[in-house]
């Protein structure tokens, strides 16, 4: 770990990256507006253009090609299931473990329910 006013790696990169796309996604409208759509799903196909690691940005435009995002721009839960689908993606090429993608509410909004995380709400 190196100290925290450094630049980021990758890995901070990509923690803080995923923080923000999963929050995002957790807090996004059930019903959204037309504006609220198209903004999240211009969000996600800016990704590949300029996140600032180039080969993640390459394989995530593959990925994106294959799963691509205009229809799960439509509803909350459809969002997050496919973030947390594209994230599981690149843990299972890293060799990490794959995250049980009914938990997203859990771990990126609601928090667990023995109330440990209460004071970090939104
Ligand atoms: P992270 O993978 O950053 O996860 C953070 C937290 O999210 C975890 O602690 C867990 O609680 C939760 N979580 C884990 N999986 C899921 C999921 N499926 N759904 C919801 N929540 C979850 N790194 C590379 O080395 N090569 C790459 O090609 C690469 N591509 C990337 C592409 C993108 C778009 C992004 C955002 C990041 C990429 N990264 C890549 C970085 C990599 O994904 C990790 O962020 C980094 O390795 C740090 O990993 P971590 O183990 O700390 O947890």
């Amino acid at each position: 770990t190196q100290p925290a006013d450094c630049p980021p790696d990758v890995e901070d990169l990509g923690r803080a990256t995923w923080t923000f796309l999963h929050t995002t996604a957790a807090y996004y409208p059930e019903k959204p507006t037309p504006t609220q759509r198209s903004s999240m799903l211009g969000l996600l196909k800016a990704l590949p253009n300029l996140y600032p690691c180039g080969w993640c940005a390459s394989h995530l435009k593959e990925n994106m090609a294959i799963h691509p995002p205009d229809k799960v721009v439509d509803d909350r839960l459809s969002l997050s299931k496919w973030l947390c689908e594209r994230h599981n993606d690149v843990n299972e090429r890293l060799g990490k473990p794959i995250f049980d993608c009914s938990k997203t509410d859990e771990r990126w909004k609601d928090g667990p329910k023995d109330g440990s995380c209460d004071q970090a709400r939104l």
